[in-house]
């Protein structure tokens, strides 16, 4: 994420914190005590605001938790980290490699608020046992022995329910978002369906927050105020948060490959090289009549590649040439017919085929060079891809 540094690495994961979260390490720590202030009038203001920068600090550490699960189960389930991100709201994983399972994104997503709620369980059974004067915090005064370290970790039992209930809504990409769209995804086989499905519900959510946002901050009073400013800008976040996701995904999801159900999809990529054909090859300094003549001696094909001292100088192809009144086609460079390099989109042999087919539906191409460092080393034609479907459709099935 831009604007952040480095915090270091945990478990080969590695952590940063964006510069929002110093700003909202400040602000938790300002309304940390004064709560504590109000509850605790006889503590000095020392003991008051050390309180609540450990507090802040701890919440921090219990949201870095909350990632961590979600980075280690996603890496447990074969997916590929990038790190973990601190920030104003809390906590982003980076993965590289989206779930491949309905499955796997929904214990990857669920982990989460249950690492959350196992925190909020076990800070509560220490108050049980150690701070008991201090449990009347989660309603009614706490008692008289209730002590600073007490007192936190009542605050973090409430804050860790919050946070785990607060990522369970479910609105992507919230992890409760992420939940409904792995069941959604289970349910229909289609993870573009359940993705649309996700972000519309997540869209609505953000709105919810908003209206109660306006809702709230009307009531009067600079409090309320405050509280309907904070509602209203975490539902403009999810709604910010949802429409990228759904940017994002109609990318990714755009590939053929990726939108049939995991038991469809074959398990192996077919790429490029496995469909293209050898390449019929002019050299730059040839005439319209030597082009022709190579294309024509070789059986299906329809163009050839223009190479200049090895390295690809344009493409021609048969209709391209007949555009030459055939008394001029030994006099005519092929220079003067050929699409120069820079106008031609090529693909590499290891590109996957799913995205040179697109690329020839989308730019509505009969053939595309395939280069490797810029040397030609085979044509795709709209024909190798028929075939090469055809090939696979009658291959005995092992
Ligand atoms: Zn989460």
């Amino acid at each position: 994420m831009e604007g952040s540094f480095r915090l270091g690495r945990i478990a080969g994961i590695e952590i940063g914190v964006h510069a929002s979260w110093v700003i909202a390490f400040g602000v938790l720590t300002f309304f940390l005590a004064q709560s504590f202030g109000d509850l605790f009038p006889r503590w000095s203001s020392a003991t008051l605001w050390l309180t609540a920068a450990v507090g802040a600090l701890l919440l921090f550490a219990c949201v870095l938790i909350h990632e961590l699960s979600h980075a280690l189960l996603a890496r447990a389930r074969g997916m590929s980290v990038g790190g973990i991100t601190l920030f104003v709201f809390g906590g982003v994983t980076s993965i590289h490699s989206e779930a491949e399972r309905p499955e796997d994104e929904f214990w990857m997503a669920l982990v989460g608020p249950l690492a959350s709620f196992a925190l909020a369980a076990t800070a509560w059974l220490l108050v049980q046992r150690f701070a008991a004067a201090c449990g009347g915090l989660f309603g009614g005064w706490p008692g008289r022995g209730c002590t600073p370290t007490g007192a936190l970790l009542v605050y973090l039992a409430q804050a860790n329910l919050l946070l785990g209930l607060f990522n369970l809504i479910p609105g992507f990409p919230l992890d409760g978002g992420r939940v409904l769209r792995a069941l959604a995804w289970g349910a229909f086989g289609d993870l573009r369906r359940a993705t649309r499905l996700a972000v519309r519900l997540g869209q609505g959510v953000a709105y919810v927050f908003i209206l109660l946002g306006i809702v709230v901050g009307l009531r009067g009073g600079l409090e309320m105020l405050a509280h309907g400013i904070w509602l209203a800008f975490i539902g403009w976040f999810l709604l910010n948060a949802a429409e990228a996701s759904e940017r994002q995904l109609a990318l990714r999801i755009a590939g053929p490959a990726s939108t049939l159900p995991a038991a469809q999809r074959p398990a192996r990529v077919p790429t490029v090289a496995e469909a293209m054909r050898a390449p019929v090859l002019v050299s730059a300094d040839a005439t319209v009549y030597d082009a022709l003549e190579r294309i024509l001696a070789a059986p299906g094909a329809r163009a050839a590649l223009v190479v200049d001292h090895g390295r690809l100088a344009g493409l021609v192809s048969l209709a391209d040439l007949h555009r030459v009144p055939p008394l001029w086609w030994s006099a005519t460079p092929l220079r003067r017919v050929v699409v120069p390099v820079e106008s031609v989109v090529a693909v590499g042999p290891d590109t996957p085929l799913h995205e040179a087919v697109r690329l020839l539906a989308l730019r509505d191409l009969n053939q595309v060079p395939v280069l490797r460092d810029g040397t030609p080393v085979g044509l795709l034609t709209r024909a190798d891809v028929l075939h090469y479907l055809h090939r696979q459709d009658s291959a005995p099935v092992a």
